[in-house]
């Protein structure tokens, strides 16, 4: 059953449109996020289910109620915020059991619910201390610990892990989602970070100037973006400007490109074709043949060591801007590669998203 129903929200500030008809639904224990670049109303819309903000328009159901003018304080909702809004004059313990004051439990329920969590959390150790005492990673989980001290319905965080360390931020992550799957809470997420959405989430809304550009899973909106948008914003997509002509893909050096896409649609000057860098194939042993299909030649321009991979910075004949190439440390003789080589690199057709003034066409 849904558990949300966001239905055509929009939001207006003044004549400026935040959010225009803005329309989805969220499972019970699903970790949705909410991502976009900075001013895409990613926040704007978390408050409005919060309740922290009213909407100009559309109506938001819980469980199939209409909660779309309930006040914050009776949404069955906790909130995390980046920076963590815990009480300084209170101990850790103090301020997870602060929001259990409004219900009605003993003074030992309540210190039992505390242990609990202060457990939940690995923070034992730490249960005396004032925030000031804390690390940031710490400091956000008992802000998390009090969120979710209310057992709330839905659990929503806006950018919880912005303000920590690289480190404290991936471990975090971890944290969060196994909390989330253990206890079976449904959480909305913002976050402008595409690692950390493609890493937590079950399915991202992906917005763009207060739209919606895609909702999917990570493996959906990676494989599939909707549009040059969502390909170009989650992970890195090469593009190039082409031609169709006759079903044909023809690169502005007049290179044709093979594809797999069945139908690549009507003529026209205004189209791009992608390709994500991981497939990219180099040619190690001079073995492509300059005949075979889309097969170019092309010069190192940089090399950039990424621990898991290298990334190559190219120069293609027909791309007009730099084409990176991910290769994998095991590539037989990545270790010789060096900057300024003439290189014969493959791009597969299996592997190429065409974007198009009619749509965009993904590879299946
Ligand atoms: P960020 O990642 O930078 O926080 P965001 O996607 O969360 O961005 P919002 O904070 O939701 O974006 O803001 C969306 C747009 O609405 C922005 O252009 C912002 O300037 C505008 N906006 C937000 N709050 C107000 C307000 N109270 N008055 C006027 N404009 C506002």
């Amino acid at each position: 059953m849904t558990y949300l129903n966001v239905d055509s929200i929009s939001k207006n500030f003044e004549d400026f449109n935040a959010l225009e008809r803005i329309s989805f639904t969220i499972e019970k224990g699903e970790f949705i996020c909410f991502l976009g670049p900075s001013g895409c109303g990613k926040t704007t819309l978390l408050r409005i289910i919060a309740g922290l903000e009213n909407q100009s328009s559309g109506r938001l159901e819980q469980n199939e109620i209409d909660i779309s003018h309930l006040p914050v304080k009776d949404r069955d909702f906790g909130i995390v915020f980046q920076s963590y809004a815990l009480f300084p004059n209170l101990t850790v313990s103090e301020n997870i059991e602060y929001g259990l004051r409004s219900l009605k439990m003993s003074k030992s329920e309540r210190q039992q619910r505390v242990a609990e969590l202060l457990e939940l959390m690995a923070l034992q150790d730490h249960h005396a201390k004032y925030p000031t005492q804390l690390s940031g990673g710490q400091q956000q989980r008992v802000a998390l610990a009090r969120a979710i001290a209310l057992k709330p319905g839905l659990l929503l965080l806006d950018e919880p892990l912005s303000a920590l360390d690289a480190q404290v931020r991936t471990r975090l992550r971890g944290e969060i989602t196994g909390l989330q799957r253990r206890l079976g809470i449904t959480t909305i997420m913002v976050t402008h970070d595409q690692e950390e959405a493609m890493s937590m989430a079950d399915r991202i809304v992906v917005m763009n100037h207060g739209q919606i550009e895609q909702i999917g899973t990570p493996n959906e909106i990676y494989s599939h973006p909707a549009s040059r948008f969502v390909a170009e914003f989650v992970g890195t997509m090469n593009t190039a400007p082409c031609q169709i002509k006759n079903k044909q893909l023809v690169l502005a050096n007049n290179q044709y490109l093979t594809t797999d896409i069945a139908d690549v649609g009507n003529d026209t000057e205004h189209a791009t074709v992608g390709i994500r860098p991981e497939h990219i194939e180099l040619d190690d042993s001079e073995t492509f043949s300059s005949t075979a299909e889309n097969v170019f030649a092309a010069q190192i321009e940089h090399i950039e060591f990424q621990g898991r991979f290298t990334r190559l910075t190219l120069n293609i004949d027909g791309w007009n801007t730099p084409v990176y190439a991910d290769i994998s440390l095991t590539y037989g003789g990545n270790s010789t590669l060096r900057f300024g080589q003439q290189i014969q690199v493959r791009l597969p057709a299996r592997n190429l998203h065409l974007f198009t003034p009619g749509g965009t066409l993904n590879p299946s």
